[in-house]
């Protein structure tokens, strides 16, 4: 049977940056994941802020990894090329009633470990000074000015393909199944399809499953409740409505509703938070989206509804202890959770994935590598290229030069790079997070025929074998005489 040092269950952005991290260590490292790519499940869908630590109970395992991952996440935005700004978040209070919940907020972000440097508490007049959209009704306004927002498809799979460039292998369509002790030092994993690997080490990071797959081998069971989010992404012209994050007071159920430009210059409006049972649910309804026009509507005047583009879904994976459940299980030496990993999960994955890499190293007896290399170039953007940048790339590549993808501005050489990366995009979904063409206004109604004639020719598959993103997911039908009609 084939052996492996680690095996990592999950290509999301934690167990991307867990990978990404135990390849600066000498070990043989295997990530398995169930869909056609990384990035496919929470990690896909959310609201893309790097908080600044102020609203995770102090002393808990999100406050700690939410402050050390906010730090990370710029120094690693350097070393891996993702999109990454500063912009600050605004969280806002209507009453005069309310304005106690905000000194705790400034006083907890200040015990979480950010400094008075990091957090200010303005009036509402200096708020509308700040954001000149935000409603009258704004009394005061805390300012986190470390809170930041990213491009959480970019940073994942730069964590994939940095740890790729490092030795890591990433199997794609791989669902583990079953996990059984082998020994007293190490486990067998098995697929679906019924593929077997054995490891010493295993690492559960499989989102809202990290429950089903932590209970295969412990007796201590996880308890992951689905809580759904739904949002409104609204097109670029309008996304400097707002500057900054603007949140308003968290309630029992998270965050609530923010209003936020993204990293790419869209506005987003959301989330919502309803418990669902189904953790594959990802289907928006009128009512969240009616409720996520009503409530970003408080915070922000004149919210231009109008241009929204699209809608989605993400999935909290809430676990019934209300922390993250990040280390080594208690009654299954060699397996470690990253499970629980809600928000701020993203925010947090740089430090979850130091920590838990540090500690399976410990534990292996591993030897850093000497050869790591921790840089990673992001796929050239043309749109965002100088003229003479544009006219370097197209002298070396006439692919650059064609445009494809017209809301977004992207080429052809993109695509075929996209493709060609490692891990690389294998069906729409894949091409679009890697390089946005179909993010835009059109939302993919232009560009998908040439995408996917482009993903045809490098993946050297029939155009009716191209999928939206796993199989099944085919765009084309083809007519089969047998069956007299079409399939
Ligand atoms: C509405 C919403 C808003 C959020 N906003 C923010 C925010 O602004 N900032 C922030 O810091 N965090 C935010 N978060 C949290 C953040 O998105 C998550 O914490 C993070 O994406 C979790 O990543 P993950 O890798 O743990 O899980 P996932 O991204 O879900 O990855 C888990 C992977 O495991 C795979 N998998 C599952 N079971 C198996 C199996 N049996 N075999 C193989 N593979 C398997 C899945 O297919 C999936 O790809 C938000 C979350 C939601 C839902």
């Amino acid at each position: 049977m084939e052996k492996k040092d680690v095996i990592i269950i999950g290509a999301g952005v934690t167990g991307c940056a867990i990978a990404r991290e135990l390849a600066a260590w000498k070990l043989d490292v295997l990530v398995l994941e169930k869909e056609e790519d990384v990035c496919s499940g929470t990690s896909k869908a959310n609201s893309a802020i790097v908080h600044a630590g102020f609203d995770a109970k102090t002393g808990s395992l999100k406050a700690r990894f939410n402050i050390e991952g906010s730090r990370r996440m710029e120094v690693l935005a350097g070393e891996l090329d993702f999109a990454y700004r500063k912009n600050g978040a605004f969280v806002l209070c209507f009453s005069e009633e309310e304005r106690g919940q905000v000194q705790e907020l400034y006083d907890r972000g200040i015990k979480n470990g950010l400094t008075a440097g990091d957090l200010e508490i303005l009036s509402g007049d200096e708020a509308r000074a700040l954001e000149p959209a935000l409603s009258d009704e704004v009394v005061c306004a805390l300012y986190a000015k470390s809170s930041a927002i990213v491009c959480p498809f970019e940073l994942t799979c730069a964590l994939a393909e940095n740890a790729v460039k490092n030795g890591t292998e990433f199997r794609f369509l791989s669902e583990v199944t079953a996990i059984t002790r082998e020994g007293a030092d190490g486990f067998v994993v098995e697929l679906a399809g019924k593929e077997r690997v054995a490891a010493r080490f295993v690492v559960n990071a499989a989102g809202v499953f990290a429950d089903k797959i932590h209970n295969l081998v412990s007796g201590k069971k996880l308890s992951i409740q689905p809580r759904k989010g739904d949002y409104l992404l609204m097109d670029k012209e309008v996304g400097g409505t707002v500057d900054r994050t603007i949140f308003q007071l968290p309630g029992k159920l998270g965050k609530g509703v923010l209003v936020t430009p993204t990293v790419h210059g869209n506005l987003l409006a959301g989330p919502t938070a309803e418990d669902v049972d189904d953790p594959e649910n990802t289907a928006t309804t009128a009512e969240a989206l009616a409720d996520v026009q009503a409530r970003a509507g408080r915070s922000v005047k004149a919210m231009p509804f109008r241009q929204v583009i699209t809608s989605f879904t993400g999935l909290r994976a809430h676990e019934a202890g209300g922390d993250f459940v990040i280390g080594p299980c208690a009654d299954a030496p060699g397996f470690y959770d990253a499970a629980g990993i809600e928000s701020p999960g993203l925010t947090a994955a740089p430090a979850i994935g130091l920590y838990l890499a540090g500690e399976i190293a410990k534990a292996a007896g591993a030897e850093r590598r000497t050869d790591f290399d921790g840089t990673r170039k992001a796929i050239p953007h043309v749109a965002l290229m100088t003229d003479e940048e544009r006219a370097a790339l197209i002298r070396q590549d006439a692919d650059y030069a064609q445009i494809v993808c017209r809301c977004e501005t992207v080429t052809e050489g993109e695509i075929r790079e996209s493709i060609r990366r490692n891990p690389g995009a294998r069906s729409m979904d894949g091409v679009k997070r890697r390089v946005r063409a179909g993010m835009g206004r059109c939302q993919a109604g232009f560009c998908t025929p040439r995408v996917m004639e482009i993903l045809s020719e490098e993946l050297g598959i029939p155009m009716e074998e191209v999928c939206k993103n796993r199989p099944g997911s085919e765009l084309l039908c083809t007519a089969s005489a047998d069956e007299g009609g079409v399939s």
